[in-house]
């Protein structure tokens, strides 16, 4: 079991910005990984950090990237960011409906997540660790064996 949580940073947060779609759209990220991985690794929402193992721990945190619209950063407790950027025009509805220029939430935080598990990025446009992915909301075989692998050992 992977402990994840959702927060924002209320400061760099675009009045236009809906958290409540932002909150969605990372359930349901996480909740079809958790189906892709077969239940092998399963990620769990915590509404409340306290006495959690924190090396076990992913805060998706809607805060000012450095660069770029999503980075990944690690604590020095081990615990992770996966960081998106408010100011992009992240879709976070349904993908059918993207616009020019909106950038698919669950695509990117499956990629942050690819390279918190370790990996670099792929040659393969189809898959989820391409250098500029694709919003295909699709894990690759290859893409499946990669997360399984990697956080079966954070758990
Ligand atoms: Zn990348």
């Amino acid at each position: 079991m992977i402990q994840y949580a959702v927060w924002f940073n209320d400061l760099t947060l675009p009045s236009r910005f809906s958290r409540d779609f932002a909150r969605v759209a990372v359930r349901r990220a996480l909740g079809e990984l958790n189906v892709a991985l077969s239940g092998l690794v399963q990620f769990v929402l915590l509404d409340d950090l306290s006495g959690t193992a924190e090396n076990r721990r992913i805060t998706i945190e809607f805060a000012q990237a450095a660069e770029g619209v999503a980075e990944l950063h690690t604590n020095e407790d081990g615990s992770h960011i996966v960081r998106l950027d408010p100011d992009a025009d992240w879709n976070l509805r349904k993908l059918f409906w993207m616009r020019l220029g909106e950038v698919d939430t669950e695509t990117f935080i499956w990629h942050e997540l690819g390279h918190l598990a370790g990996s670099g990025h792929s040659n393969n446009p189809q898959s989820i660790m391409a250098a500029n992915p694709l919003p295909s909301r699709y894990l690759t075989k290859a893409d499946r064996l990669l997360l399984r692998t990697a956080f079966e050992q954070m758990t």
